[in-house]
């Protein structure tokens, strides 16, 4: 089944405030979204409001299957906080789910039994929620969720409670789900969860869509600094720039070898991995510090009030030039 979930110009407060604010974006099935955006910018609310568990003020959400919006959609939704049942056992919350399906009786226990499996709660099928770990209980909301083999799963934060086993597993099952058309949004305030998964984002940020766009469109061209931010680090340099020189006040030469196309007073969005630190008495930076993140080793380079994070190899104390890399 084929089919588009749609926030059409979606508003809602609490009292007077304004936490979604006029959103409009559409999932198709076999689509992967990834919600980025501050903690407090509305993704929870967001994600309320596509599910249906809390009605927009303004605006519309809309879920078509097959073009035709009469069918009751199957959808799945695991919470920051996993909310389950304390009084019933692991493979009791599997049950009661899916006896809204009206399933035959075969096709029921292989359902359970399979999302059991996948999210390793065989042996923990009788505990109740409080006999279970945190990481644990995550486990058991997602099986909830999935083993309605929903045809949308809304997933909010979901590595911040799971235990590094399942996370580890989530990316397989979200590409597993997605072939078979389900349409899947994960909402996040950290990037390095989302970009390999997610096949476009959602910038949330007041309330508002900044933002909207392919993994790789935000990360590289993020519409402002704080929207590149929520990907990784970025740094924004202005100034004057000149036959590929960006020079800073007072002439001071800020980076080099940059596009020759551009011309008079930019604002540029920097990444480290787009920055080299080219040590030369002569340069405006100077390296501060430098931090190892994987086999990656960025410094943390200063001219002015200026900082940044470039890449390159030079010591502490060094002074130099940055150029764009080629
Ligand atoms: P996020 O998921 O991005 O962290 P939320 O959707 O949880 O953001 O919250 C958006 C804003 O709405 C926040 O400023 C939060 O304090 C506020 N908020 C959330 N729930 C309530 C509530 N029940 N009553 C009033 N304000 C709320």
């Amino acid at each position: 089944m084929m089919g588009t979930l749609s926030a059409e110009n979606v508003t809602f407060q609490y009292g007077k405030r304004t936490v979604v604010d006029d959103v409009s974006l559409r999932l198709s099935s076999g689509q992967v979204l990834g919600l980025v955006g501050p903690s407090g910018s509305g993704k929870t609310t967001l994600l309320w409001l596509l599910a249906g568990l809390l009605p927009p003020q303004r605006g519309r959400v809309v879920i078509e299957c097959d073009g035709s919006s009469a069918v009751r959609p199957r959808l799945g939704m695991v919470f920051q906080q996993p909310g389950l049942w304390e009084h019933l056992d692991a493979q009791e919350h599997l049950e009661l789910v899916l006896s809204s399906l009206h399933l035959a009786r075969p096709e029921r226990q292989r359902r359970i039994a399979s999302a059991l499996e996948e999210w390793k709660l065989q042996s923990l099928r009788r505990r109740l929620p409080r006999e279970l770990s945190g990481g644990e209980r995550q486990r058991l909301a997602i099986a909830r969720a999935t083993v309605l083999e929903p045809q949308w799963l809304l997933l909010d934060e979901p590595g911040s409670n799971l235990d590094v086993q399942a996370w580890e597993h989530l990316p397989q099952y979200i590409e597993r789900a997605r072939r078979r058309g389900a349409g899947i949004i994960l909402s996040t305030h950290r990037s390095e969860e989302i970009l390999g998964l997610a096949d476009r984002l959602a910038v949330l940020i007041d309330g508002r869509l900044a933002q909207l766009g392919t993994s790789e469109e935000v990360y590289r061209r993020p519409v402002s600094l704080e929207a590149a931010v929520l990907l990784g680090p970025a740094a924004e340099l202005s100034g004057l720039a000149q036959a590929g020189v960006l020079r800073g006040e007072e002439g001071t030469v800020l980076l080099e070898n940059l596009d020759a196309s551009l011309q008079g007073t930019v604002r540029l969005i920097l990444r480290p991995e787009g920055l080299l630190f080219v040590p030369d008495d002569t340069g405006s930076w100077r390296l501060t510090s430098c931090q190892t993140r994987g086999a990656v080793r960025w410094l943390h380079l200063e001219a002015g009030r200026q900082t940044l994070h470039a890449t390159g190899s030079a010591e502490v104390g060094a002074v130099g030039r940055l150029q764009c890399r080629p």
